[in-house]
């Protein structure tokens, strides 16, 4: 059966950091996993002042944001990667220019649809970058544009899942790589619409995506995985006594996340509860 990990951005913020989600990987490699990944630290809040800049028309400033985003990146992948850094290079240097092709441009749409198109560049980014690694460190994985998978309506910013579409594309081109033996690596909180622009799914929409992936692959479990052991009663950077809870059922974590608990995207818990899956 298949398991669905979740890796969010403080797990792959720095080489050290995604080193140890390799090790973490290494040791599944004979289950059928499925991995997503957010974007790197805080790149999501970077590219949003990019999106921002680029809407007020500072098109300078927009690209200079941009700028930094792309060395981090680059910057990452250099002291991560040996073998395989410049094939990652020409891969991260493919959405580099998809987003400055469009920075140059002068907005004429909303902005939801700009915003949407240059902050999926950072998911799009970080498992590029994860991906390679794997692969120089021994994990056979494939790194999915998720785009190809999940389908969404054009509510930019806050797109809705068609579910029927989406369920296809799992069965016909996620499905057989799990079966075959290879780690699945792709994207959280990102889509497409059916004339292929990038959608999102909400900021946290990760947890979201892996939610979907868990149910359409009918999954024996999700993990996300934290730098706390579990789901805490109280924030532990802001209450030194703050124990983990060791297990809550679905309404409780529903209502956790309503009140605002930084756990878990509202709207993942519906899709696992549907089917049963267990949520570690
Ligand atoms: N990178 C996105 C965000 O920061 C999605 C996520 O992390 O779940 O909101
Ligand atoms: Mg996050």
């Amino acid at each position: 059966m298949v398991k669905v990990f979740k890796f969010g951005g403080a797990s792959v913020n720095s080489v050290d950091r995604i080193k140890n989600v390799g090790d973490i990987l290494v040791q599944y490699q004979n289950e059928q996993l499925l991995v997503v990944i957010s974007a790197m630290g805080k790149t999501t809040n970077a590219l949003e002042k990019v999106a921002e800049a680029f809407y007020q028309q500072k098109n300078e400033e927009a690209l200079q944001l941009f700028e930094q985003v792309k060395q981090q990146h680059l910057n990452t992948a250099k002291y991560l990667l040996v073998t395989n850094y410049l094939t990652c290079e020409a891969q991260l240097k493919d959405f580099f220019t998809e987003v400055e092709w469009l920075l140059h441009d002068q907005p004429v749409r909303e902005y939801d649809y700009y915003y949407d198109q240059i902050v999926c560049s950072g998911e799009l980014m970080s498992t590029a970058i994860v991906s390679h690694y794997l692969n120089e460190a021994g994990v056979r994985n494939e790194w999915i544009d998720v785009r190809d998978i999940i389908r969404t309506d054009d509510n930019f910013r806050d797109a809705n899942i068609d579910w029927s579409f989406t369920q296809a594309k799992v069965d016909e081109l996620i499905r057989p790589v799990l079966t075959e033996g290879a780690l699945v690596l792709t994207q959280g909180f990102i889509g497409a619409t059916d004339e292929n622009e990038s959608t999102t799914l909400g900021r946290e929409g990760s947890d979201y995506t892996a939610a979907v992936f868990s149910n359409m692959l009918d999954a024996e479990s999700q993990t996300i995985w934290k730098d706390v052991e579990s789901v805490m009663n109280a924030d532990p950077k802001e209450i030194a006594d703050a124990v983990p809870i060791p297990e809550l059922n679905y309404t409780e974590v529903i209502e956790m996340a309503y009140y605002g608990a930084q756990v878990i995207h509202p709207k993942t818990i519906k899709p696992l509860q549907n089917k049963g899956i267990h949520y570690l």
